[in-house]
């Protein structure tokens, strides 16, 4: 398995510490909203990575927090804690905004065939585990205790820039220009492990440490619940690119700091799904989450086939007309794939062959518009028989999730099909009353969102092209 490592810039080949298994880390949403489709396709893609592991045989641990507490809208220690803010914005605590988006992002998880990781966790169900780690880093003179916080010192860290490969000094103009540059620090760069100074006098979350009554910082979360439920080594570390740096750089100071040796051997990073205005974000231009596309007529496995479609190392531009072509292009290849037979024999040592192919594509560091070539060259191809085909893609199905095989596919949300049966009800009054453009206007709406009704004896019924 061939795979980019940010931290040596180069493919590498994938060897983990433990023979046949892998341990597998990925950073997880800060519960203050919900998730955008760009930080959906960093989990496609750790999706795609965790499967075809398991594809090829491994045994995968993957663990994910769920971030409650601590991180603030900077990635740095400047700004305002997003939790506070979410909390504020609708009136509600931050525990009750915190299990609302959880429950949010674990169904667009659902939705879009991402299997939940084993092991999810809360980042503020760890305090002990962040406070041991502090202490042993004070102790041991990595971190240091100013204006009542406790900070890492970054100049005591071993070789603290390598996986962003950035210039300390062009940091440090950076940090020079920002107005709220926290005087405390030695180092202007140095990170916040422990806050009890709080900016936030409103916050809820907060408990008792040998520093005083406070919170954790953004980035010991990680470091403390991988350790925790994973031990002192891990094999992978994924997230999307703007965690590279600060997150991901502070993460691997503090563990190896506390555990004094190396922590992680392979960082992989996703690119930015962006828009045309650039970076994708919360607050900027329309709001693009899974639901915003599922009332728009997606089906949420039309983005996953779009985000497949291109190298998670490449930066893709989010538009509805690429979208359409992903819908229709994925709604052709299941009709295809659902007219095979059913009836022949499976050809082995021809199915072997293209199961081999499509290993070969997803070792070759995660080529999913390779793999999906794949599917394609099957079906074309005229040497082997239909139920060979079907077998095969079922098969391949294990890790793209793209439903490919699953008979009557109608992968539409409750709330669809229920807005499907109310226009169809609202169709028939308008028929019975004569008024036969209103009900072709519903038709032609329903068919743009991809629902085209079918008028039959007992009535109307629907089918999802
Ligand atoms: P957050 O909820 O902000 O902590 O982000 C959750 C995940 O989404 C992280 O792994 C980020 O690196 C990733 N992410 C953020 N923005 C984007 C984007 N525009 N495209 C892809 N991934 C993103
Ligand atoms: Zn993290």
């Amino acid at each position: 398995m061939k795979l980019y490592n940010t931290l040596s810039k180069e493919i590498e080949e994938f060897v983990p510490n433990e023979k046949g298994k892998v341990k597998m880390y990925t950073c997880g949403p800060t519960v203050y909203n919900y998730a955008h489709v760009g930080n959906l396709r960093t989990y496609i893609f750790e999706d795609i990575l965790q499967k075809g592991l398991e594809y090829l045989g491994y045994e995968v641990i993957r663990v994910m927090n769920i971030t409650d507490v601590g991180h603030l809208t900077s990635d740095g220690d400047v700004g305002e804690d997003k939790m506070i803010k979410g909390a504020e914005r609708e009136g509600k605590t931050v525990y009750e905004i915190a299990e609302f988006y959880t429950k949010a992002f674990l169904q667009d998880m659902k939705d879009l065939n991402i299997k939940i990781p084993k092991i999810i966790e809360k980042a503020s169900d760890h305090i002990d585990t962040y406070i041991k780690m502090i202490q042993k880093m004070l102790d041991d003179g990595f971190a240091y205790i100013s204006n009542g916080n406790v900070y890492f010192d970054i100049s005591k860290a071993k070789d603290y820039y390598k996986l962003s490969g950035k210039n300390p000094d062009d940091l440090l103009i950076g940090v020079r220009n920002t107005v709220s540059q926290d005087m405390a620090k030695r180092n202007p760069a140095d990170f916040v492990l422990w806050f009890t100074v709080s900016k936030f006098e409103n916050q809820i979350m907060k408990w008792d440490s040998p520093w005083g009554v406070g919170y954790p910082g953004w980035h010991i979360e990680c470091s403390g619940i991988s350790y925790e439920m994973l031990g002192e080594y891990l094999d992978i570390h994924c997230g999307g690119v703007d965690n590279i740096f600060p997150h991901h750089t502070n993460e691997i100071a503090q563990s190896e700091a506390y555990l004094g040796h190396k922590w992680c051997n392979y960082w992989c990073h996703g690119a930015h799904l962006n828009d045309k205005s650039g970076k994708m974000s919360k607050s900027n231009g329309e709001f693009l989450t899974l639901s915003l596309l599922k009332e728009k007529g997606y089906s949420p496995l039309d983005y996953r086939y779009f985000c497949l479609n291109s190298h998670y190392r490449n930066s893709l531009i989010f538009n509805y007309e690429s979208l359409d072509i992903a819908k229709n292009a994925l709604t052709k290849l299941r009709k295809k794939v659902l007219a095979l037979n059913k009836l022949e024999k499976v050809e082995e040592k021809e199915k072997q062959k293209y199961i081999t192919e499509f290993k070969k594509s997803f070792e070759n560091d995660i080529n999913t518009s390779l793999m999906l070539t794949k599917v394609y060259d099957i079906l074309k191809d005229t040497t082997i028989n239909e139920t060979t085909k079907f077998e095969i893609i079922k098969d391949f199905d294990k890790v793209l999730s793209l439903d490919l095989t699953k008979e009557n596919n109608i992968n539409i949300s409750d709330e669809f099909k229920a807005e499907i049966l109310q226009k169809i009800a609202e169709r028939k009054v308008a028929k019975e009353n004569k008024n036969f453009k209103e009900a072709d206007a519903i038709r032609d709406e329903l068919l743009k969102k991809g629902v085209k009704l079918i008028d039959g004896v007992d009535g109307t019924t629907y089918e999802i092209l």
